[in-house]
């Protein structure tokens, strides 16, 4: 079972969150700083995986009374068997030199840190959360332990997170598949549509995941739902096939951030353009798995000079990710349907995979060893070793003295032999990089 422990200064909210998460009350919960004095720890599920949750409000008193004390005395050893950290803190009374200290001293942590903004019930509180980007610990994720508002994105996260095997219950089954259809206008984005969804046809609203004017379409193919979300402000729902036709890039981006997987629609016979490669490039951006389809292919002519000439513009606009799927369809008769959601589907598990952290390393060792990292101001550059601390998309740390300056070349050099190695094709891949003394 892994281990999730709850850290932050005192008063932030930890035991609250513990209480919340356990799904019972077991902490006590007080206004006076370290009135909790044992170290709680229970067995709870959090997005469906169980762990060992450890909530170590009340050490802080236990530490001498100095910040170095505290953080190095009590969260240190929690720290330790952690697999995740969940790093609390308090937007109502906003950051503290503590919370700074805290986050500088995490950001070097061994595993995965998750920045949980308490107290941000209401509006003004979610605005609030947003101060805590600043403590480089990526996206805030706002919540109110007290109101429980914020948990069910806080549960997805801490999933995504941790190395556990996605499950194959019903329940997961079940959860849809989000995909967004990108394109130029007329390049068949509706017609595409309609020939997937067919006359199972289901619109549904707004609902909590979307963004507030979010509207989706929800069908099954042979592994499951899939929905096909799409947003914009003033949209009618039951008009989303005409508006698919005008979507700006504004749009588009909505589109995406809500999205798993984009099906960039791309007009064989007119070739790809800049928009085309843009959109690419914004899905890529946002770390969203890609498929190309290539319409209206039974009316092209020449089929192997067209295909040539689209791939070889992918070849020289997507470098970043190289082996994209493409898939020629005809979406107005439906040839090319039978492929084109298979590679959907395997796009998107490519999207979700993790590779277990030995085996990641043993990787790792082989690339230093075929290539050193070069010197640096006269300096050696030392890579010690790398973590993946999450999927969707695939997200790889490597940590080791000066790694920060580790030269554009290299980084590229090790995502491409990431994707080749773990079999990644038309997978956005995240490199991060921690320094460390
Ligand atoms: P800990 O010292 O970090 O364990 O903090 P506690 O869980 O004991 O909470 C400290 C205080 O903050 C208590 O008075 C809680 O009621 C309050 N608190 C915790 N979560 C929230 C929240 O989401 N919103 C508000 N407004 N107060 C909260
Ligand atoms: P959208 O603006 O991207 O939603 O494009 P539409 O779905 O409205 O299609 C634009 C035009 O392309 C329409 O006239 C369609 O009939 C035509 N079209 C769409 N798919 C195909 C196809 O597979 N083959 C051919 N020949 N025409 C298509």
């Amino acid at each position: 079972m892994q281990t999730v422990a709850i850290l932050g200064r005192p008063n932030v909210g930890k035991s609250s969150l513990f209480n919340r998460l356990a799904g019972r009350k077991i902490a006590l919960v007080d206004d006076t700083p370290g009135v909790t004095r044992d170290r709680k720890e229970v067995e709870a599920e959090i997005g469906g995986v169980p762990v060992r949750l450890i909530d170590t409000a009340g050490l802080e008193e236990a530490a001498p009374d100095t910040l170095a004390g505290r953080m190095t005395a009590s969260s240190e050893s929690a720290l330790r068997q952690a697999d995740l950290v969940l790093f609390v803190v308090d937007v109502r009374t906003g950051l503290t030199a503590a919370d700074r200290a805290f986050a500088s001293w995490l950001r070097k942590a061994p595993c995965p840190v998750l920045l949980v903004a308490n107290k941000a019930e209401g509006r003004l509180g979610m605005q609030a959360a947003m101060e805590a980007y600043e403590l480089g610990l990526g996206d805030p994720i706002a919540v109110s332990a007290e109101h429980g508002d914020g948990f069910g994105n806080l549960h997805d996260e801490v999933r995504d997170r941790l190395q556990a095997e996605p499950r194959r219950g019903k329940e997961d089954r079940e959860r849809p598949l989000r995909l967004a259809i990108l394109g130029r206008p007329n390049a068949g984005k509706s017609t595409l549509l309609n020939a997937l969804v067919g006359e199972e046809r289901m619109i549904t609203g707004p609902e909590p995941g979307l963004t507030r004017d979010a509207i989706a379409v929800e069908f099954r193919d042979a592994e499951g739902p899939i929905r096909i979300v799409d947003t914009a402000g003033l949209r009618k729902k039951a008009r989303i096939e005409k508006h698919l036709e005008k979507m700006s890039t504004e749009a588009s981006i909505a589109a995406l951030k809500e999205a798993e997987v984009v099906i960039l629609v791309v007009d064989a016979l007119q070739g790809m353009d800049e928009q085309d490669l843009r959109i690419g490039r914004l899905a890529e951006r946002e770390g969203r798995a890609l498929v190309i389809a290539f319409n209206k292919w039974d009316a092209v002519e020449d089929r192997t000079a067209t295909r040539r000439k689209l791939e070889d513009t992918l070849m020289s606009s997507f470098a970043q990710m190289k082996g994209i799927s493409v898939v020629p369809i005809s979406a107005a008769n439906g040839r090319g349907l039978e492929k084109l959601m298979p590679t959907v589907r395997t796009v998107y598990e490519l999207w979700n995979r993790r590779v277990p952290t030995g085996e990641l390393n043993r990787w790792f060792e082989t690339m230093k060893e075929r290539h050193q990292p070069p010197l640096v101001e006269g300096k050696r550059i030392k890579l010690r070793y790398a973590t993946m601390p999450k999927a969707r998309p695939p997200t790889i740390t490597v940590f080791g003295t000066r790694a920060e300056q580790l030269p554009e070349d290299y980084r590229r050099y090790l995502v491409n032999s990431f994707r080749e190695q773990f079999d990644m094709p038309g997978v956005p891949i995240r490199l991060h990089l921690r320094g460390t003394d």
